[in-house]
């Protein structure tokens, strides 16, 4: 089975995800825990480059979906032919939320680089992660006025969030929203019965 985490920076998809892999290891499956971008030597040095350095909207896509096409040769498709669950932190859901609904990439090209990278592959469970910027604005920080900057920032995140969303209402038998407002342990305890009842 092949689970993927989404959702916008901060939404504490990465704690979730450490206690999900823990609960299917303690019903006795193999998981193996990875990342986009990132995921082989090569996805990580492409990981760099993406996160530092700057560069055109669509080489940013181009990037972000050959580092996709190496973990998906490399990592996913022998886990999952093993028979592992694969368990990944973000996957193309993330490129259709920031490099399409943050940067405005148009989709079309990005459901064309879907289609080349991995035409038949797509997680049987997405969890998103949901949190309003002005919550998680709230979080960071309650009293400063934003920066011009940081306006834009906030502009960047709340279109990101919405494309989520969007996809989210897309395809509905593999997404879960998560409200991401709540408290830790109601949400683990959502995520341990999804496991469960998918583990069988
Ligand atoms: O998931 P993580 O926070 O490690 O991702 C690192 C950064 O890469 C995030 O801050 C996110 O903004 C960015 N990212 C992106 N486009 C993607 C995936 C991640 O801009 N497709």
């Amino acid at each position: 089975k092949f689970i993927t985490f989404e959702g916008i920076d901060g939404a504490g998809k990465s704690t979730h995800l450490a206690f999900v892999a823990d609960a299917l290891r303690a019903l006795g499956k193999q998981v193996v825990v990875t990342r986009e971008p990132g995921g082989t030597a090569l996805g990580e040095s492409l990981r760099n480059l993406l996160l530092h350095e700057k560069m055109h909207l669509e080489t940013e896509a181009l990037l972000m979906f050959a580092a996709r096409r190496e973990h998906i040769a490399q990592v996913m498709a022998p886990a999952l032919a093993r028979g592992d669950w694969v368990i990944s932190d973000r996957f193309t859901d993330a490129s259709f939320a920031y490099q399409g609904g943050g940067r405005g990439l148009d989709r079309g090209k990005l459901n064309a680089l879907e289609q080349w990278v991995h035409p038949h592959l797509q997680p049987d469970l997405t969890l998103l992660f949901d949190v309003p910027l002005d919550v998680a604005r709230a979080r960071l920080d309650a009293t400063r006025t934003l920066d011009k900057f940081e306006q834009e920032k906030a502009g960047f995140f709340d279109a990101t969030r919405t494309e989520y969303l969007r996809r989210a209402a897309e395809f509905p038998q593999r997404f879960r929203v998560i409200d991401s407002t709540q408290p830790i342990d109601a949400i683990q305890q959502q995520l341990r019965a999804l496991i469960e009842s998918m583990a069988g």
